[in-house]
């Protein structure tokens, strides 16, 4: 097998098509070598090759090094320098890089091959000694944390990691001697401190600092390896849903150096503003540093240009003004890469004494409202055309869109405590904390937690994850953590210098304020703006682009999209959403919740009554809350199709808890309280969810269903003679036998034609149809399809019930299943393809054949799902029902299926 893929201004073998096999960051590199732009030549180690090393339990194929060496001297030819030659040495990065982006999850090497034989030679052709030694002071940092500590699986004896004692090493020695930045350090410093660093080392993890270039070489393309299974990659790949077997490939590259001076320097830009979507050059970089300094946040940043000026670095010269040529040079490559890529691109640069080196580029991250403007402007402008822009929008992400933003009146007179970049959208609120684990902790007894860190480092991502918001006293809008947060539409802001953490005592202070952990803060993350206490949130206005952008997608669209909605509230709320009818209404929910007391005495009256007799009355006062209740909701959805489900759950849940309520019950019903236990006794159950409910309840007690169903009619009756449309579908839930679906049609045959009579009216349409929520019923789907009209898959009771998983109980072991790759996902939350899907396949492919004509929906919680709802598409159903906050979601989603 071939594992090596050269890239450079001479040879290039690769291109942007081949991020699978090449990672994104290799496969972009060589589509840029491709377009001539300035490229330090290098080559891709596969992801194929990271896959077999792990095969191997962590050894090279055997082909690997004889691979790598060739490559190496077509490196040293095309650059005339040579790895680990004494006089004209050759330094290389070994950067990791996978199919779709991790920003900063996994491992990066830079300097690779600086060692006692090198640096001399390299001192005298660069004439810059201090250079050297910070460079060299990198690799010994990045190789010991990276390849001799973590890929190594070595648990540090102080708790603190090699990391972090050299950082505290440097620390303390820029304090000593009063250096305020790593640039002030002098060379002789310098130079001490990597001896120190190396005698660290030896103390802390008993092995030497390699002093051999091939050996350092070796040891990083294996280390690259390995982070792929790194504790913030295996996190970042569970959030995100990424498969453990995609690899990572390993970029092995010339180096090009930003740290030799003035002249040099490193950056990091946007195409286009990815907070805003405006079309701007966006970016920051610093002048003699290396790339990490930038993305790592732990310098504040210069602005690459005047539209990128902000309060924090409007001091700071652009690269606009520092280095004019420059920058004229990489904005045309703005230019060049945007029109290539047709999107808005993230890319990496150095310059190394004058000239301008492109190190990265990659489709950018970018916040739902920066990525609809962008979508919209592209459009716009020609580039790109409609079916393009509409799978620019990531459902997931427009959720972010339509929450919540900092109520502006409440903003006005709130006590500000500092000002930060506005580095993720949307507004929170909640209790500060300060460490990962405290976020995620607090999260898990449901508090709203804001994380407050130094810096963004990528190794608070569960905690970043947790919190409802994250803020953080320095770094830049193009930090890693920045691009995350990003990513997942978090709220965030970065850079905030007033801050001062004190993580010993847990506290915050801003000038003479102290804070402390727990105190709430709300923050603006738009604006960059941080607030003392909970300030009132407002839901993101009407936005007029949005709605535009939805009304090309809707052109796309095969399916259509109704809602789940159990209230009138929520009716109108999913209508505004673009809701094309209701795909759930469950008749139960009229029971829950204050305002409907009576309803719910009358429902306990009806379900503790003995006889039939008792029944039948109660039945009689229950029936015009019922009528009310379903008049008022296919009023709302005039013309429209309403799904009305008849009763599901198990009638215990109804029963009265409390002496006062059961007394009350006991009272009206004209019995002992005695009486009102044992009735209630003997509606226990002990596997409710699979006992009397559902359409088993309609068997035992026909007279309910009875009382619902003409309620029904007679609410549909009402509407026409006030000239309205009322689309019902009667639904019966739980089934799984079509003699159960015969015996409730008989029912609502007698009360239909018994409707018409009374109201003297000519017609009454409406459909009736079962849930498909046992496996059995998706079997016999031929037989369900006789009597039923339509089919709506509950698939959270089919998830249920094909996985065997109780829905109430997964929080206890759900977890487990995706921390040890059993499962990739929550079947509650992603439709399980595999099975409960070929169910739905099934029951749609038997189920048409009966009834070629009948109606195919889903109602589960999946409706909302992107991914679920892609696969509904392919399933061939007519409609997907969802909560009405996911409607814009299954709307998009769906387009995207169909395009
Ligand atoms: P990540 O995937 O975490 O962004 P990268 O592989 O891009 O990691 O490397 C981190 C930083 O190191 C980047 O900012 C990049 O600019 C810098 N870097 C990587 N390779 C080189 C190189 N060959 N020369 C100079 N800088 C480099
Ligand atoms: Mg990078
Ligand atoms: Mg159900």
């Amino acid at each position: 097998t071939k594992y090596i893929y050269e890239f450079g201004p001479d040879k290039t073998e690769g291109d942007a098509s081949q991020k699978n096999l090449l990672g994104g960051k290799g496969a972009n590199l060589a589509e840029m070598a491709k377009l001539k732009l300035p490229v330090p030549p290098g080559f891709t180690i596969s992801t194929e090759c990271c896959n077999h090393y792990f095969d191997l339990n962590g050894r090279f194929p055997d082909t690997l090094e004889e691979e790598i060496l060739k490559a190496m001297a077509n490196i040293e030819s095309h650059t005339g320098m040579i790895f680990g030659d004494p006089k004209n040495p050759l330094l290389v990065s070994c950067r990791s890089g996978a199919r779709s982006s991790m920003p900063g999850m996994m491992e990066t090497i830079l300097n690779v091959g600086l060692c006692t034989t090198t640096i001399p030679g390299l001192i005298k052709k660069t004439n810059n000694e201090w250079f050297v030694y910070d460079a060299y002071r990198r690799l010994i940092m990045m190789y010991s944390d990276v390849v001799m500590e973590k890929a190594e699986q070595i648990h540090p004896k102080d708790g603190m990691g090699i990391r972090l004692n050299l950082e505290m090493m440097m620390n303390n020695l820029k304090n000593d001697k009063g250096y305020d930045n790593d640039t002030d350090i002098s060379t002789e410093d310098l130079k001490a401190l990597c001896e120190r660093f190396k005698k660290k080392i030896r103390e802390n993890l008993g092995a030497d600092f390699p002093d051999d270039p091939k050996e350092q070489l070796m040891g990083s393309i294996g280390a690259v390896f390995k982070s792929w299974n790194g504790k913030r990659a295996v996190s970042y790949r569970r959030i995100e849903h990424i498969p453990d077997n995609w690899g990572t490939a390993v970029n092995v590259q010339t180096m090009v150096f930003g740290n030799m001076g003035d002249t040099s320097a490193t950056g990091v830009a946007f195409t286009r503003d990815p907070a805003t979507g405006d079309n701007k050059f966006y970016g920051e970089w610093l002048v003699n540093a290396q790339g990490e300094d930038v993305v790592a946040g732990t310098r504040t940043p210069n602005p690459l240009n005047t539209d990128t000026k902000n309060s924090q670095n409007k001091h700071l010269p652009s690269l606009e003004e520092s280095m004019p040529q420059l920058y004229k040079q990489l904005f045309d490559i703005r230019n060049l890469l945007e029109a290539h890529y047709k999107d808005m691109q993230d890319i990496e640069f150095t310059i190394q004494e004058g000239r301008l080196y492109m190190l990265q580029c990659r489709v950018g991250k970018r916040t739902a409202t920066a990525a609809l403007n962008m979508a919209m402007d592209m459009l716009e402008e020609g580039t790109i055309d409609e079916r393009t822009m509409v799978c620019r929008l990531d459902p997931k992400i427009l959720d972010d869109m339509l929450h919540p933003i900092v109520d502006p009146d409440a903003e006005k007179t709130a006590v500000k405590v500092a000002e930060g970049l506005p580095a993720g959208p949307g507004g929170a609120w909640g209790q500060i904390v300060f460490t990962a684990e405290d976020a995620v902790q607090w999260a898990k007894s449901d508090k709203n937690v804001i994380l407050v860190r130094e810096e963004t480092n990528p190794e608070d991502i569960e905690g970043m994850r947790a919190a409802a918001a994250v803020l953080t006293a320095r770094g830049g809008m193009t930090s890693h953590a920045a691009l995350v947060a990003r990513g997942w539409g978090k709220c965030c802001i970065v850079g905030a210098g007033a801050l001062k953490i004190n993580l010993a005592t847990k506290e915050l202070r801003v000038g003479t304020r102290v804070f402390k952990e727990g105190d709430i803060f709300t923050l603006n993350g738009t604006k960059g703006m941080v607030y003392q206490g909970q300030l009132k949130m407002k839901d993101a206005s009407e936005n007029v682009r949005f709605k535009a952008f939805m009304a090309i997608a809707d052109k796309y669209r095969a399916m259509q999209v109704r809602t789940n909605a159990d209230t009138p509230a929520d009716a109108m709320t999913a209508l505004d959403f673009g809701a094309q009818g209701i795909g759930l209404f469950r008749t139960e929910h009229m029971f829950y919740g204050a305002d409907s007391d009576k309803a719910l005495f009358l429902l306990r009256k009806m379900i503790l009554s003995k006889t039939h007799e008792e029944r039948e009355a109660a039945l009689e006062e229950l029936f015009p809350f019922v009528k009310e209740e379903i008049k008022t909701t296919l009023q709302i959805m005039d013309n429209l199709p309403v799904t009305i489900r008849l009763l599901d759950p198990p009638l215990h849940e109804f029963v009265p808890q409390s002496r006062e309520n059961q007394q009350e019950i006991a009272d009206a019903l004209h019995i002992d309280i005695e009486e009102v236990f044992k009735r209630s006794e003997q509606l226990l159950e002990s596997n409710p969810m699979i006992g009397h409910r559902g359409v088993r309840l309609g068997i035992t007690y026909p007279e309910i269903s009875h009382m619902q169903v003409k309620a029904i009619f007679e609410a549909c009756a009402e509407l026409i003679k006030a000239g309205k449309k009322p689309m019902p579908e009667i639904m019966v839930p739980v089934t799984c036998n079509e003699k159960e679906l015969a015996f409730v049609r008989d029912i609502v045959t007698q009360c239909h034609d018994q409707t018409l009579k009374t109201y003297e009216i000519d017609a009454l349409p409406y459909l009736y149809g079962t849930m498909i929520e046992i496996p059995r019923a998706a079997l016999i789907a031929d037989k369900m399809a006789e009597y039923a009209q339509f089919f709506s898959f509950g698939t959270n009771d089919l998830t249920q019930m094909t996985f065997g998983f109780s829905r109430d109980d997964i929080g206890s072991f759900m977890n487990d299943y995706i921390d040890n790759a059993i499962l990739s996902s929550d079947p509650f939350e992603t439709l399980d393809q595999e099975a409960v899907g070929c169910l739905v396949t099934t029951a749609v492919e038997r189920g048409r054949k009966t009834r070629p004509e009948i109606k195919l929906g889903i109602c589960g919680e999946h409706g909302g799902d992107p991914e679920s709802v892609v696969f509904c598409h392919k399933a061939g159903l007519n409609y997907v029902s969802c909560s009405p906050y996911r409607v814009p979601i299954a709307r998009l989603a769906a387009a995207q299926a169909a395009i």
